[in-house]
């Protein structure tokens, strides 16, 4: 079955989707863009991804391509010609196609695109045995709270981390305090069980899993503290893990040469996945 792609307006070939070389997205990265998990044919956690695609949109003075109402008619269509039932759409805003001119042009229509694709999680040995990351410096701009697409010091973090043999690269400021990964949030478990993540500022994306997965795990009685923690603490932490919308919770076992706790998943971490994972099984939640 053919795969089929959104762009501004019309339902299209993937191969044959595409937008204009003058898209500001192309020449200077001016949109922004969310994942959202599609489970049993439906997108997971809407109203989440379309508050931060409004928050980002927003940030940046791009005008909504349509109304969310509008767009979740789209998503499900899109989902529907893929025949998808678990997988990933993803949906992009530029800012739109106009003159190469670094200033905002006048009268422009943002473009909008979205692709979907069968999930590709995390291979069942990542989720069993947990991965590894690396530490490297955080050297992005000050409004990662943004979903840009402007994404230069992340791919070029994810493949450093890919040649070290690692999973993921956790970007740290010059604080000494990790931030983020490049494409996932970044966690630690204390000696006391208490899970620590960085608090969503301008430093980090917020992500939708990691939203939902602080009310997950307070509704379970686990304490969660919104701080920054150091590469130091990290690397002597009983547990590690990240989160994203592909990889959902995932153990993190090693950070450079040092092993997390016992350089095997832990408890806290696998009670979490399980309580993360267990509402998919049941159902979208909206
Ligand atoms: N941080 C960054 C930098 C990301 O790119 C992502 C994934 N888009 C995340 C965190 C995780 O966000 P989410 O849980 O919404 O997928």
């Amino acid at each position: 079955m053919a795969r089929i792609s959104y762009v501004n307006g019309r339902f299209l070939p993937h191969a044959s989707a595409s937008v204009h070389v003058e898209d500001r997205g192309y020449q200077f990265a001016d949109g922004v863009y969310e994942v959202m998990a599609i489970r049993g044919g439906a997108p997971a956690n809407e109203a989440l991804h379309f508050a931060r695609l409004e928050r980002s949109l927003g940030a940046l003075r791009i005008a909504a391509p349509m109304s969310p109402r509008a767009l979740g008619l789209v998503i499900r269509e899109l989902v529907r010609r893929n025949r998808l039932s678990d997988g990933i759409v993803y949906l992009q805003v530029t800012r739109g196609v106009a003159p190469r001119d670094h200033r905002f042009p006048d009268h422009v229509r943002p473009s909008l695109v979205l692709t979907a694709r069968r999930a590709r999680p995390p291979s069942p040995e990542a989720v069993d045995e947990g991965v590894a990351v690396i530490a490297i410096p955080d050297i992005r701009w000050g409004r990662c709270d943004v979903k840009a697409i402007a994404l230069l010091p992340n791919a070029l973090g994810k493949q450093q981390a890919w040649e070290a043999g690692a999973y993921e690269a956790w970007q740290i400021d010059d604080a000494g305090m990790v931030t983020e990964g490049t494409s996932t949030n970044a966690w630690i478990v204390t000696d006391a069980g208490e899970v620590v993540t960085h608090p969503a500022d301008h430093a980090i994306l917020d992500g939708v899993t990691r939203v939902r997965l602080i009310e997950i795990a307070r509704a379970a009685g686990i304490t969660v503290t919104q701080r920054p923690f150091s590469l130091e603490e990290a690397k002597a932490a009983p547990e590690a893990f990240l989160t994203s919308t592909t990889a959902a919770v995932l153990p993190v076992v090693q950070i450079d040469d040092s092993l997390v706790g016992a350089g095997w998943p832990g408890p806290v971490t696998r009670r979490l996945r399980d309580l993360y994972l267990v509402p998919a099984a049941a159902g979208p939640k909206e």
